[in-house]
């Protein structure tokens, strides 16, 4: 199962505490996803979704408002990867006092004959309410890729009155969405791990927005030890080519004056850096005996430096 359809699957279980929500939730839904088609010569509306639990949640509420109104039926289809999509059809509505109604209550007019349905001003008032649109919306049109590829959400709508309309409401959460054309339907979306988790939290998806926190964190962590990682090796480079100098000077001084005949302070750690060539400063400092510090061990190392170079001159 992919992110988007573990989401559906618990929005779709959620229970609206108000009836004025279960309303919102649905007004988001059909304003979302009921769409006219053209089936042979006829225009038909539908709803269609590849989530089995949105058609049954569709259908459900539907029968609430107006009873015996959508007829509900499955199809395999080569369009969708999936192979079934649900196909709610709402044809019936049409002809019935209280579905049109219904429709008109949640600001939608169709006109079955040209095709079109005719969109007008939906308000929301309460806070409750526009969260539930929110998540109708989302379930109708909207999808989450997973946390663990990139962070990415958007609503595909196709029509460019409903996106607006649903980017001002998710304004009204001081989320920041963006929008797009793509293969002409309106696509609003986001890209910041932040704000994903703030629509999951305003669409009441908390299963998820724990699961994506987790990645996150994850991902952080990963992030953070990569840096340690390259950090590490970037001094452990910088320890190596001082060593790679040093070692040379050394030598230089043992072809010509030879390290026995050094002072007895700078042969012991002459020998130690040709012993040891990878060895930090303050680590040969510990080799000696009495210990050193890394600054008595850079003393002495600069010392030899200066015997060799005053050489090659
Ligand atoms: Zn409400």
């Amino acid at each position: 199962m992919s992110f988007s359809s573990d989401i559906k699957d618990e929005l779709c279980r959620l229970q609206n505490e108000k009836p004025c929500c279960n309303f919102s939730e649905l007004a988001g839904m059909l304003r979302a996803g009921l769409s006219v088609r053209k089936i042979g010569k006829n225009y038909t509306l539908s709803f269609i979704t590849e989530h089995a639990m949105v058609s049954r949640l569709i259908y459900s509420r539907m029968k609430e408002f107006v009873p015996d109104c959508v007829e509900i039926s499955g199809e395999k289809t080569t369009r969708f990867k999936r192979h079934v999509v649900y196909r709610l059809n709402f044809r019936k509505i049409l002809k019935m006092h209280k579905g049109l109604e219904l429709l008109h209550s949640i600001g939608m007019n169709i006109n079955l004959s040209e095709g079109e349905i005719i969109y007008t001003d939906f308000q929301l008032q309460d806070r409750c309410c526009i969260r539930a649109y929110l998540r109708g919306g989302f379930l109708a049109v909207g999808s989450v890729t997973s946390p663990d590829k990139s962070y990415h959400v958007e609503l595909s709508f196709t029509n460019d009155s409903i996106s607006s309309e649903y980017m001002k409401y998710m304004e009204y959460f001081e989320l920041k969405p963006k929008s797009l054309v793509r293969n002409n339907n309106s696509v609003v979306y986001m890209k910041e791990g932040q704000d994903i988790v703030d629509f999951l939290n305003i669409i009441n998806a908390h299963n998820a927005l724990l699961e994506m926190e987790n990645i996150r964190i994850l991902k952080d962590m990963r992030n953070q030890v990569n840096r340690i990682v390259n950090c590490e090796t970037a001094n452990l480079g910088k320890i190596v080519d001082a060593s790679v100098k040093q070692v040379e000077c050394i030598k230089l001084l043992d072809r010509t004056i030879g390290i026995e005949n050094l002072p007895i302070n700078l042969k012991e750690i002459a020998r130690l850096r040709l012993e040891n060539p990878e060895a930090s400063m303050s680590e040969l400092g510990k080799m000696l005996n009495p210990e050193l510090s890394k600054s008595g061990v850079n003393h002495r190392m600069r010392r030899l430096q200066k015997m060799a170079d005053d050489l090659a001159k």
